[in-house]
């Protein structure tokens, strides 16, 4: 049994449809695979669709945009309700975040006396739904201002540069019982991944996990072989759920292709174990 427990789908940042993803996934000989957009459950319905057509088993999820320490953490839900309203609440709460910054980001520029607007920013994003950082520095680049991305991120959009606006996202500590009082399950994704460094240690994974959190992602492309066997011993030590996967975003990011890896079957069921529909 092949399972894959974190994808996305264009209904975030992936550039499949949800029964697209659903179609390549069975084509991957998938078993079983989680569609996990970001802040978003849009998705479900047509996906689950897709996969009583194929026959494969979906598990319906999200990727959560949390904080802790100030380091952004993305936290897995699975099978949460989607009808519970504070856990919808507070997701309205981070995707309002997120279209709002940057019109934020625009004003502490010019603020800052660069000449840039909206439209702009509007232009270099096409018909994307979500202009982000990105955006602002490709507006930048023709305007002349930055020879390049990493330049504006550098001088302008970074932590500390006039351009940059932190955006909400709930305290992890706060989001892992909402998940659990949702009915769902929650594991962190790429908890030693390229962005979020080291922050999660085992004493802080500990702590998480007395809230609630039932696992951690070891096997995910941003984690190579050694961190992988420092993550899966601190798993067993603190009896956490262990699961892999791709975290397939379609043509949106290389090297992540369905199944590239995969969850355990018997840790699969300790996770849904740990859900609402099984307790
Ligand atoms: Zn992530
Ligand atoms: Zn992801």
């Amino acid at each position: 049994m092949r399972i894959d427990l974190h994808t996305h789908s264009h209904r975030s940042d992936g550039t499949d449809s949800p029964a697209e993803l659903i179609a390549k996934a069975a084509a991957a000989g998938l078993d079983v695979v989680a569609l996990t957009d970001h802040d978003a459950m849009s998705g479900w319905a047509e996906a689950q669709q897709a996969a009583d057509e194929v026959g494969i088993t979906l598990v319906p999820g999200l990727e959560i945009s949390t904080n802790f320490h100030h380091r952004g953490v993305h936290l897995l839900a699975y099978l949460p309700d989607p009808a519970y309203a504070p856990l919808v609440a507070e997701l309205d709460r981070v995707l309002d975040g997120r279209t709002s910054r940057t019109p934020a980001i625009v004003a502490g520029l010019r603020d800052h006396g660069i000449d840039l607007t909206e439209d702009d920013v509007r232009r270099e994003a096409g018909g994307s739904v979500a202009a982000g950082r990105p955006h602002v520095a490709d507006a930048l680049i023709r305007l002349g201002l930055v020879a390049d991305r990493t330049e504006a991120f550098v001088e302008l959009l970074n932590h500390g540069r006039p351009g940059y606006i932190g955006r909400y996202a709930a305290p992890v500590e706060e989001m892992i019982p909402l998940v659990v009082a949702a009915g769902g399950a929650a594991v962190i994704a790429h908890p030693w991944g390229r962005r979020g460094g080291t922050v999660l240690d085992e004493a802080a994974l500990s702590h998480l996990r007395d809230l609630g959190l039932a696992g951690i992602e070891v096997d995910h492309q941003d984690h190579g072989p050694e961190l992988r066997a420092r993550l899966r011993a601190i798993a067993a030590n603190l009896d956490l759920v262990v699961t892999g996967s791709s975290d397939y975003h379609g043509l949106g990011k290389v090297d992540h292709d369905l199944g590239c890896n995969t969850t355990d079957p018997e840790q699969y069921e300790r996770l849904m174990s740990r859900t609402a529909s099984r307790r």
